[in-house]
Parts: structure tokens; sequence; C-alpha cells
């Protein structure tokens, strides 16, 4: 093992709970990372911050010695996941079918970096974490603290009141996030925000037929062929599905995003990857 990447490129729109703790908690990052690093026994430490976070990427300049490093990166979707970055930040692909130590390196996000910091350091298990809770229907968006356990509808009430009533409640970003049915749901580990989406930005299109304009093959950083690889989850053929990749998606749903069909792609490869590891 070669590279630690501290991963702080938030790439996801809306979310900013990465960016605050960077900007609140680098010492404590720091720290978690030298820790990491040396269970690790790397040789390097790299934090990987997207040039739209200004602040965090020149306060963590301004402290990084000795084996770390700061990489400022280019604003784009998918920037943050873990292949991704190591191209970024290495200029190395992880080949399809092998995991990131295979290239030489380790991806955290900077939420686990602070967690282990908490724990070693502090002895503080991980209950609580920082949230985003955001979206065109709240008249108080803001990073909180929250404990794990906490409903999001705590959350929402806190940051309201409502300007309108939501139409759609997402859990994590627009593109990863996950939509929920109701705000009896509670915050865990992973809860990086909460979007609570009016009528205008959180509508739900309608899907139609396929029509093979080949834009989700050229947004795919994977360079999967999400077209076939969503045709084939959406009708429960795992094995040609694992043929055009399944494993090696990153659920980012750069896909999905761009279907002029409204395709429902990456809803499709999630639940196949589930029930293939049933
Ligand atoms: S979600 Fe779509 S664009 Fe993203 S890696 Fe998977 S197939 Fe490719
Ligand atoms: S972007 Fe949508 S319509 Fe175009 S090829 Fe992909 S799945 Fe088909």
């Amino acid at each position: 093992m070669r590279t630690l990447i501290v991963n702080g490129a938030e790439c996801e729109p809306y979310l900013t709970s990465d960016y605050r703790l960077m900007l609140e908690k680098s010492d404590e990052i720091i720290k978690g990372a030298l820790l990491l690093g040396r269970i690790l026994e790397v040789e390097d430490i790299c934090i990987a911050v997207e040039d739209n976070k200004p602040g965090a990427v020149e306060l963590l300049l301004a402290k990084v010695s000795g084996p770390l490093r700061v990489k400022k990166l280019k604003s784009f979707y998918p920037q943050g996941g873990e292949k991704q970055l190591i191209k970024s930040v290495l200029g190395r692909e992880v080949p399809r079918g092998k995991l990131p130590f295979e290239a030489g390196a380790v991806v955290q996000n900077v939420a686990t970096v602070f967690a282990a910091y908490e724990a070693v350091f502090l002895g503080k298990p991980l209950y609580e974490r920082v949230v985003t809770v955001t979206g065109d229907c709240l008249s108080n968006p803001a990073n909180l603290l929250v404990r794990t356990g906490t409903p999001i509808s705590a959350l929402i009430s806190f940051c309201g009141p409502l300007k309108e009533e939501p139409h759609r409640i997402i859990i994590g970003g627009p593109m990863m996030g996950i939509t929920q049915a109701g705000t009896d749901v509670p915050v865990t580990k992973t809860t990086s925000g909460v979007l609570v989406l009016g009528k205008k930005s959180g509508r739900i299109l309608e899907e139609s037929a396929c029509i093979r304009c080949g834009r989700c093959v050229r947004v795919c950083s994977t360079g999967l062929l999400p077209c076939m690889l969503g045709a084939a989850a959406e009708r429960g053929m795992l094995e040609e599905a694992k043929r055009h990749g399944l494993t090696d998606c990153l659920e980012c749903g750069a896909c999905t995003y761009v279907c002029p069909a409204n395709r429902r792609l990456v809803q499709y490869i999630k639940r196949a990857k589930a029930e293939a590891a049933r």
C-alpha cells in the first residue's frame, strides 16, 4: 500500500457537510489522517478537495506537512467516486473487477477520518455526525451536528418553517440519495444529507423506452454501457447484468440524470446489486 487518499471532494450537489467539517475540524482531520496512515503503513497521505471549497483548501494547505499533502481537484460529478478519485490523484486506473488497494491506494472519507480521530484520541464512539439539511422547501437550511437515531422529521422542523409542502424527501444527495416514503426515519452514521424538495425541483418524471441516444454511455466514468446494464438489471437478468459490469457500477446516478427517456437506470442497478448479494 502506498497512498491513503482522504476524500474531501464532496461532489454531490446540495451537500456541504464535509466542507463544514473541514473548515471547523481541520486539525482533528489531519491527526486522524496521520493515525490511519500509520496503521496502513503508507508513504503518502493526500487530502483531496474540489476547487469549489477554497476555504478548506487554503486552511488545510497552511497546516499540512510531512507525509501529508493537499490536492485541489477540478469540481465535477462524480469526482468523489472512489475509482475516479484514485485516477484524479494518482493518475492510475483501478481495473474493472479490482479493488482500490490493488492500485496501491485506500480511500477514506473526511468524516470517517474525523470519527477515527475521535475514537482513538478521545475514546468517543460514533454516535453523532454532521448532516446537511437543505432544499427549496426549507426557510433555514443548515449543517447540523446530530445524534444518530434522531428522526429526520426533527431536523426538518428545526430548519423550518416550510415554505411549501415537500414533494420529495431524499436522504443523501440528489444523485445517489434515496427517496423516502416519510419522515419517521432515523439519522444513521451514513446520513450525509436530508433534502426537502418542492414541486419544481423534486418532481419525478415519467419513464419511457430507451431511444438509444448513447448519452448514458458518454457520462459513465466507469466505462460501462448503462443502457444495457440497466435493461438487464430491470429484467432481473443478473448474469447478463454482471457481464455488463454490475459490480463495477459506482451508483453515481449520472446515467439516470442525463437520460432523456427518464430511465431509472441506477435504481434498477441498485436493486440488482442487492439481489446479487443475497
Ligand atoms: S450509475 Fe450509471 S453512470 Fe454511474 S457508474 Fe453506474 S452505470 Fe455508470
Ligand atoms: S441515455 Fe437513456 S435513452 Fe439514451 S441510450 Fe441511455 S438509457 Fe437509452
